[in-house]
Parts: C-alpha cells; structure tokens; sequence
C-alpha cells in the first residue's frame, strides 16, 4: 500500500496554491501598511512554554498537543499556535529594548491534534500579529483595523467584528468567585470539561460549546457587566477608536479567553457561512504573558487568522482570486540545431523577465503545439534548423494566428516590447 498524508493534513497543489501565494502576499501587504515586521520562529518548541504560555486549563494544552521526546530526550512540541514562541523570542532576543511598541506579524503552519472536519485541520496555517509595549487601547484598535483591513482587501466586507473585555486579574477573580456561586447548584447538570473548568477557569465555562450546558447557564452573570472601572475605560476608549476608523462591531458577553495572562480586550472575527467552524479570527491583549514567561513586564495584544478558513470563506462568497497569468512563450523546436538553440532563446527571454518554456518529453511538432495552447502562450516560436542559419524564427500570435517572422537575435528585445 502506498503511503497517505496523514489525517488532517493537506497537500497544496498548483491548483490551489496560488491562492496561498496571494492572501499571504495580502497579509504582508496590510501588515506592512500598518507597520509591523515579519518574525519567524521556530515550528517546534519546548513542550514547557505552551503549557506556560497557551495555559494548562485550554483545550490545546490538555487535548491537542503534537508533544514527543526528541533523541536527546527533550520534551518538544509542535508549535499549536503563534503567540507563545512571539513571546519567547520577544524576550530571549531582548526585543523589549528596542522602543516600543514592537509590532510583529508570522505567517506560520501550527499543529493540534483534532478530529478532522471542514476547516479544522491538524496541521493548519494562521497568519497572525502581536504588538508588544503598548497598554492603550488605541493599538487594540489597530491590530483589530489591521485584521478588517486584511479582510476587506481579500473581498471580505461582510464579516462581523465581536468585541468583549474579559477584566483584568483583580475585577476578574471577584468576578470568578460570583461565577462560581452562580454556577455551584448546576455544577452537576454541566459536562465533564465544564466541571473541571469551574475551580481553575470557570469564565471558560460561558463559551462551552455543548448545548445542555448553554442552556443551563443562560442568565449566567456576564464579566462585561462586572468589569472594574480601568478595564472599562479601556473598552470605551477601544469603541471610540473604532468608530472613528467607521468599524462596525458588536460586544459580544460570550467571548472569552480566560487565562490569567488574557486581559480586557478579546475579539473575534466571525463568517456565517462554514457553519460551526465559523471563527476565522481569533485575538486579544494579554498583558500578563510575556512576566509569565519571565520577561520584563510588557503589555501585548495579537490575533490569529486561521488561512484555511479563510480560503473557506471566500470559497463560500463566490470570491474569486486572482490566478496569475501562465507562461507568456513556448519554443516550439524541430530537429536538433534547434532544440539546441532553443536554449539560447529561453535564456535570453527569462533574463527579460518574459516568461517561457519548451518541450522536455520528445513531443512531437504538432503535440507542442497543441501544448503551446494547452497552457495558454501568447506567442509560440517555432524554430526549424534551417531557419537557425538565416537568424529567423517564426513567430505565432496565439490568439490571432498571425504569423511573422522575427530574428533569432533580436528576439529579447522585441518581445520585451510586445509581452
Ligand atoms: P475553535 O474554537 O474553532 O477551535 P480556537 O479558539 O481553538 O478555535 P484559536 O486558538 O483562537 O482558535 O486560533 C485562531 C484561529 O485559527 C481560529 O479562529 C481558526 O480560524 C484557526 N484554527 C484554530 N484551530 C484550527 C484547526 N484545527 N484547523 C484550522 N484552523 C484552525
Ligand atoms: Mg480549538
């Protein structure tokens, strides 16, 4: 039995992946507009920064880990997602020196372990940022403009902004506790994840995506309501950011990212149209990691763009992207001398940046010709060995048939002007 990819993972063929080419371009494009640089972090880690940095209380950390021992004995892990390795070598590589803030943006595969479905993969891709040394919320509102941005210039204008500030330590741990009284008679009618979360992360308990649970906990107390009076000048200052750029967003009570290091601001980028798997944007500030990972304290904000989802959406919207277009000539050779010189041509072409190619199979005159068509040339030059001597090529206009005949040694230049 020949082998398969494995579960949940994809290959890109061509077909697809000029798609891939573009949104990243996109994504660098935008990035760029706004200021952030590109970092690239290593796609394995050390199993211990995830459970520091992801939190022992998330799905990711408990479930979804690609974790193993290498040879030397050391635990690693594939990286689930962006932020932490951001945040590793934002301080291993001192970057909290440089003036702040430090806007970064990766465009990286990341790895979980889940069950397989339409825009749930288990080694996906996110296109991400993370503004570090920042605590105003003027840049929770540009990294939130950055995202819609991005979205509008793939086609995407109707995607909706989700909004919530999940309090800081201090309002949340009261907050926490008035969660828990609520939640303490109906503790045995939730899941079992439900139950374990109540004493660590009980605000997780609000976006359980089990239904039973949902309805259990429908006039749960909603940390928007409790938030302490920093926290919510915070949010205010964000919604007026975003009304001055014209972002529409509504504050959604059920976002959450509960760990102790997430602070105010949380956000989601959501498209009705691939059904649950409908987050393509997941973001927020959290302004405990980087201390949590024992760097200096250092305020930061991030999303994660999930690509796949992404490419989902516009699928599902009918949007097009742009293919670029397919070789501009192909050499059509017959007999030897001129396969020979061929060569000659292509190489004089390409360095002009006219795109080209020539049989590599033996096809017959006629076979390259058709192939000629096939990939949708513009022009083919068809070369004979006795034109070699007289410097002359013939050369076809695809899509008109017309002929001419045009010197070998003018070719560059000629076609430089027509392509
Ligand atoms: P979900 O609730 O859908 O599992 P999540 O909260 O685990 O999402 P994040 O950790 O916030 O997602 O990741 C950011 C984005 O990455 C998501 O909004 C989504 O678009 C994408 N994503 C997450 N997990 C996967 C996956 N297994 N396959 C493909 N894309 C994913
Ligand atoms: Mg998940």
């Amino acid at each position: 039995m020949a082998i398969k990819a494995q579960r949940g993972t994809k290959d890109i063929l061509p077909k697809d992946s000029y798609k891939w080419t573009y949104v990243e371009n996109l994504f660098r494009e935008v990035c760029s507009l706004f200021g952030y640089d590109e970092i690239r972090t290593p796609i394995f880690e050390s199993t211990d920064l995830f459970k520091r940095g992801v939190g022992e209380t998330t799905d990711i950390v408990q479930k979804e880990m690609y974790s193993f021992q290498d040879n030397g004995g050391r635990d690693i892990t594939l990286k689930p997602e962006g932020t932490a390795g951001a945040v590793r070598a934002f301080i291993e590589n001192k970057l909290y020196a440089n003036t702040q803030p430090s806007k970064l943006f990766y465009i990286t595969p990341c790895f979980r372990y889940e069950r397989p479905q339409a825009g749930r993969m288990r080694q996906f891709h996110q296109f991400g940022v993370e503004a570090f040394g920042s605590e105003s919320a003027s840049i929770d509102a540009e990294v939130m403009a950055l995202a819609m941005e991005f979205f509008k210039r793939v086609g995407l204008e109707k995607l909706e902004l989700r909004i919530n500030s999940i309090g800081c330590p201090k309002c949340r741990n009261e907050y926490n506790n008035k969660l828990r009284l609520y939640l303490a008679e109906k503790l045995d009618k939730l899941c079992g994840t439900c139950q374990t979360r109540y004493e660590k992360n009980p605000l997780r308990i609000l976006d359980c995506k089990n239904e039973a649970c949902q309805s259990e906990i429908g006039d749960a107390p909603l940390m928007i309501d409790n938030i302490c009076d920093g926290c919510k000048d915070h949010f205010e200052k964000v919604k007026v950011y975003l009304d001055s750029m014209g972002i529409n967003y509504v504050v959604d009570p059920k976002i959450v990212r509960g760990l102790d290091y997430y602070t105010k601001t949380a956000f989601e980028i959501i498209s009705q149209d691939i059904g649950a798997q409908s987050t393509v944007c997941g973001g927020g500030r959290y302004d405990g990691l980087v201390e949590q990972l024992e760097g200096p304290k250092t305020p930061g904000i991030g999303f994660a763009i999930g690509v796949e989802r992404l490419l989902l959406t516009l699928e599902n919207n009918d949007i097009e992207i742009p293919k670029e277009e397919g070789t501009d000539i192909f050499v059509v050779t017959i007999g030897e001398k001129a396969e020979i010189e061929s060569f000659k041509i292509l190489k004089a072409l390409r360095s002009n940046n006219i795109s080209c190619d020539k049989d590599h199979v033996g096809k017959s005159v006629k076979a390259q010709f058709k192939y000629s068509d096939k990939i949708n040339a513009k022009y083919t030059i068809v070369l004979g060995d006795d034109e070699i001597e007289k410097d002359l090529a013939t050369l076809k206009n695809m899509q008109t048939s017309e002929q001419t005949e045009i010197k070998l040694s003018e070719i560059a230049d000629v076609l430089k002007n027509m392509i």
